[in-house]
Parts: C-alpha cells; structure tokens; sequence
C-alpha cells in the first residue's frame, strides 16, 4: 500500500559530533516516484543525511519519516522497503554474484519461495545474469558495482539510497550504471542519490537538493535551478589575473553572478546585460549555455577547503 506521504520526509533535523555540526536544520521532503540527487561539497552532510535516513546515526533534534514511518522508531520495518547501496565496496568476495545476492534476500526476508526469482531478476537488471556464478573477487570494477546496486533491489525496495553510486569508474561503466538508475525510476522506485558529479544529477535527477554546511540551499530540478541562479547564457572571459579581477568588479557592481572557471571568469545571466554594462567588458566572451555546475560553484563557493 502506498504511503500516504512523500518517501522521505526530514524536519528540523540536526546532527552533531562533539563541536562540529554535520546537519543543521535540515527540511528536505522526497516525493514518491522520483529521483532527487543531493548535491555538496565535501562535509556538507549527505552522507550524515544517508545515515539518518537508515537509522545508523540518530539525530540529535528533528522529525524523520521514511516511507510513513517514523526514523528511527520504525526503522526495522523501513528498512524492510528500502534498499541501501553504499559508497563502499563490501561484497563477499568470496561468493559468487549469485550467492551475493541470495544472501541479501535472505537477509531482507524474501520469501523463500519468491528467493530464486528475486534473485535472477536482479541479476539481470544489473546484467549480470551471464556472471552469476562468478566470486565477487574476479569481477571488473564495475560489475561490482552494478552487483552492489543490485544487491540493494533484490528485496524490491519502494525506495532505494545511492551513496556516490559512480564514484572513481570510468566514463563507459558510468553511463550503464545511469541506465541502471534510469531503469529504476522508469519502474516507479523512488531514488535518493548522493553525488559529487554535476552531470550525473543533470542526467538523472528529477530534482535536486543542493547542501551546504548542513542544510539545503537550493531545490529544484535542474533546469529550474540553472533558470534561477545562472539564467540561459555564460559569458566566460580569459586574461591576466588583474585583467580577470577588473571584470569581476564591473560584473559585480552591476549586480551580474560571476564564478571562476579555472583561469577564467564566467558572467551569469548574460542575456540580461544591458549595453552599458555590455560596453564596459572585453569582447568578444567565449558564450556557452548556463550549466548546474555554475549554480553549484555560485551556491557552494568558489575556493577548495
Ligand atoms: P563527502 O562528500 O566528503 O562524503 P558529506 O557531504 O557526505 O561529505 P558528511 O560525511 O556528512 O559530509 O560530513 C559532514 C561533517 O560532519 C563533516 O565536517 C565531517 O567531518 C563530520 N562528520 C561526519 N561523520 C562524523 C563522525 N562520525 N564523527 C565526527 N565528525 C563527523
């Protein structure tokens, strides 16, 4: 029976570690059906946030439903319909992809009569059915991964976490492990996903929470945080440090967003210049279409930690 509510819904929540405050305040609430990619920096909480939401942290203040029911109160039975997958390969290497997932079915308390057809059906959305019989332990890296994804649906999750699910893969494995998530949603899974890759949340997201320092800063989907934060074109202008400070003053003034790009500056919101301001600046820029990573450096600043 569908919950009645969103999938996820977090009020007020805060968590902290001794002096540091890893979520602070945090509102987010997840539709059912959808894909909401969580989108930081390093340390603004997502992984806090994933923790939370699976009861193995409990916040300090705050109110956490998961699929209607209260976190971590009911956590046992949430857990029951949701699938996690995390950052961190912890596959069996000894067993076979096969028996891998058997053991999560067990585990997840597939009815054993459903068992064995639980577990081709996630062999062979992580396509994997050819390499059932494989151990973990002479897998590529990326049917590892596709075999942890899988691992985490066998039980047919209602809603599924994805911790950095494409982190340090290469650009093929990345883009059939979007598939994979694709497929997910077009099955009516609701997704959770952190991530540190700007175009993978472009890809995939149907909306996305962009965190800094323990909260959410900005939401939306992404067309409608790059419409709201960078406007429709970029005007990227290359120079001399001096040069490059000089433009972001004028940009400034006339109240214009600006971001570095490497040794670059980008002007937001280009198509809004007026000729005064069009007069004062270098030609020609280098124009290109406003992007999500532009809204995440403008929201989330500038400069490594
Ligand atoms: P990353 O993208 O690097 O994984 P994140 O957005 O997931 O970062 P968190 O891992 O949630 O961020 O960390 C948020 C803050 O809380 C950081 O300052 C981190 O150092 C701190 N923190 C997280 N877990 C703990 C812990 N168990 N003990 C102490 N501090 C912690």
């Amino acid at each position: 029976m569908p919950a009645p509510g969103p999938a996820i819904s977090i009020r007020g929540a805060v968590k902290r570690y001794g002096g540091i405050t890893a979520v602070a305040g945090l509102d987010l609430d997840v539709p059912e059906g959808i894909c909401l990619g969580l989108l930081g920096r390093n340390g603004a909480g997502k992984s806090t946030t994933m923790r939370l939401l699976t009861a193995q942290s409990r916040a300090d203040e705050g109110e956490i439903e998961v699929l209607g029911l209260p976190v971590p109160r009911r956590s046992k039975r949430a857990r029951a319909m949701m699938g996690v997958v995390p950052q961190q390969d912890n596959l069996d290497e000894e067993l076979s992809a096969r028996q891998n997932l058997e053991v999560f079915a067990h585990i997840y308390r597939v009815p054993r009569a459903g068992r064995r057809a639980a577990v081709a059906r996630a062999l062979a959305l992580a396509q994997l059915t050819d390499r059932a019989d494989t151990p973990a332990v002479k897998l590529s890296g990326g049917m590892r991964r596709r075999l942890l994804i899988a691992r985490g649906l066998v039980h047919s999750p209602r809603l599924v976490l994805l911790d950095e699910p494409t982190v340090g893969l290469d650009p093929q494995v990345r883009q059939e492990l979007w598939s994979l998530i694709a497929r997910l949603r077009d099955e009516g899974v609701t997704t959770l996903m952190s991530t540190h890759y700007i175009e993978e949340a472009e890809r995939l997201a149907d909306d996305c929470a962009l965190m800094a320092r323990g909260r959410v800063v900005a939401r939306g989907s992404p067309e409608k945080l790059i419409a709201e934060h960078a406007g429709a074109e970029v005007h990227e202008h290359y120079g001399t440090a001096d040069r490059l400070a000089e433009i972001e003053r004028i940009a400034r003034e006339a109240g214009v967003p600006t971001r570095r790009t490497g040794p670059s500056i980008s002007l937001l919101k280009a198509e809004q210049f007026d000729d005064a301001l069009r007069a004062r600046l270098p030609v020609p820029p280098i124009r290109r279409p406003a992007n999500l990573e532009d809204v995440f450096v403008l929201l989330t600043g500038e400069s490594a930690d």
